[in-house]
């Protein structure tokens, strides 16, 4: 580590007690950013880093709400709006039991650079609560969704600050918020993304984060005169960004070997076919049940409990050519990495945000393979609520085809972006470098010309 960076991490870790994940975000920046920064020292004197570091704002609020049992609970709300250097806060709220103020301020961060790297005018933000949607009633995600949008939506608005769905908040909790915003701010703007079709929503915009991670995967192959035919790959989680993910590989010639949740994992050699797919989004996104269903109905499957008392994750360990971890951070670490290369694994392209911990990384960049960073390779679920905002303020729909070659394309630029900066600063072949490169200039680049503020 340079002495540049670890000076900064010294202050970062100061400044930021009990916030690993925050830590490990902004290593991984600095880090990739040290030799940009020798060679452009007007950065390092206008501190450009160290001011992307600190959040231009942090919202926390409280979340009080009734249970069908008539009890009252609490939960904590928070909104990061990290940089507006480019455009308007942009990023997703996460509703899980895990989430606390390094979690978001890690999300903010990683969505600053992404944001960046799609081409479009989008700043970077996070949100979310602690609050766990899992065995809630729907009147009881209501409630809660309407008490979170009743202090949230004094802080955004649809040239502010553009919230979106992440982990726990998909379309229900989305139609919920807004209903609440529009009530409260007597005005239909397109002040979340993620919308219901017929009320402002984008098509695409469900599939976009697993399908642009597919698309990225594409791309990084293509640099070896490869495709993702025949691949047999692995897939983590099965929410929103796996499920996606499954359904272009299953397009474009792939098979899809693995799904998970925080229960436990199945692994079906033959395939997860068309049809399996058809009974996951079923029993995800309407009886929002467990993946272990997926062995009782399709007896080629077996599910493996999840151990967290293991120090490895047993998803990992199945032979396979490609990787898209889609489910949380941190689900990779050194062993999984290792046992990854070891049976085959060629390519990851991370649906989910930093899946990989930083010791993994180290090893897969080590061994030369495509490893395609979250930030870059699941960019194009924030491109495609990019696509909605101005769908929105153009007050029009979009076809499917059209919406879909523009994520196409997106994609394909950004892996661009990425390649031209790696190359451009002596790291030819690592992404993660080329990403937090290219996302770091243009906005960079934006706080140069705004002055300090
Ligand atoms: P969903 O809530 O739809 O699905 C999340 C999936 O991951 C579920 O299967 C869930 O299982 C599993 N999971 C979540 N947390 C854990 C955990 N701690 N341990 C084990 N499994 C876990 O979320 P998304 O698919 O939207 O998001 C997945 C990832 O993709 C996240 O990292 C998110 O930040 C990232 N992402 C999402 C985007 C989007 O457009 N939705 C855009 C860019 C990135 P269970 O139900 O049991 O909790």
């Amino acid at each position: 580590m340079s002495e540049y960076v670890s000076a900064l991490m010294e202050q970062v870790k100061a400044k930021n007690p009990a916030e690993p994940e925050f830590h490990q975000a902004v290593q991984e920046v600095a880090e990739s950013l040290a030799l940009v920064l020798d060679r452009h020292p007007e950065y390092r004197s206008a501190r450009i880093l160290e001011r992307i570091i600190e959040p231009e704002r942090v919202i926390m609020f409280r979340v009080p709400w009734m249970d069908d049992r008539g009890e009252a609970q609490i939960n904590r709300g928070f909104r990061i709006e990290m940089n507006s250097a480019i455009g308007p806060y942009k990023g997703g709220l996460r509703f899980h039991p895990s989430v606390n103020l390094g979690i978001l301020k890690f999300l903010a961060f990683e969505q600053v650079f992404k944001n960046s790297l799609t081409t479009l005018p989008m700043g970077g933000g996070k949100g979310g609560s602690d609050f766990n949607p899992k065995g809630k009633s729907d009147n009881e995600v209501m409630r809660f969704c309407q008490s979170f949008m009743s202090e949230l939506f004094r802080h955004i608005g649809p040239n502010t600050d553009v919230p979106a769905g992440d982990i726990g908040v998909g379309g229900r909790e989305v139609g919920f918020l807004f209903g609440q915003y529009k009530r409260l701010a007597n005005e239909f703007t397109g002040v979340l993304t993620g919308k219901g079709l017929n009320w402002g929503g984008s098509l695409i915009r469900p599939e976009a984060t697993g399908y642009g991670a597919v698309y990225f995967a594409a791309e990084m192959l293509a640099t070896k005169h490869d495709s993702l035919d025949g691949k047999m790959c692995l897939v983590s989680g099965s929410g929103n960004v796996a499920q996606y993910t499954c359904e272009k590989l299953i397009e474009l010639g792939a098979k899809p070997l693995t799904l998970s949740d925080s229960g436990g994992h199945i692994l079906d050699e033959e395939g997860i076919d068309r049809e399996k797919l058809a009974f996951v989004m079923d029993l995800k996104n309407v009886r929002r049940g467990r993946i272990s269903e997926y062995a009782e109905q399709f007896p080629t499957a077996v599910y493996t409990v999840a151990d967290g008392s293991l120090d490895h994750n047993p998803l990992w360990s199945h032979s396979a050519d490609c990787a898209f971890p889609s489910a949380t951070q941190n689900e990779i670490n050194a062993n999984d990495a290792k046992s990854m290369l070891e049976n085959g694994v060629k390519a990851v392209s991370e649906g989910a945000n930093m899946p990989t911990d930083a010791a993994g990384v180290e090893l897969f960049l080590d061994a030369g393979i495509l490893f395609g960073p979250g930030k870059a390779a699941n960019a194009g679920g924030v491109a495609t609520s990019g696509l909605e905002m101005s769908q929105n303020s153009l007050r029009m729909n979009w076809p499917r085809e059209e919406v879909d070659g523009h994520l196409r394309r997106i994609m394909k630029d950004v892996h661009s972006a990425c390649v031209a900066a790696s190359e451009r600063f002596d790291r030819k072949g690592n992404y993660v470098d080329g990403a937090n490169i290219a996302g770091f200039l243009k906005v960079a680049d934006a706080m140069m010309d705004q002055g300090v503020v």
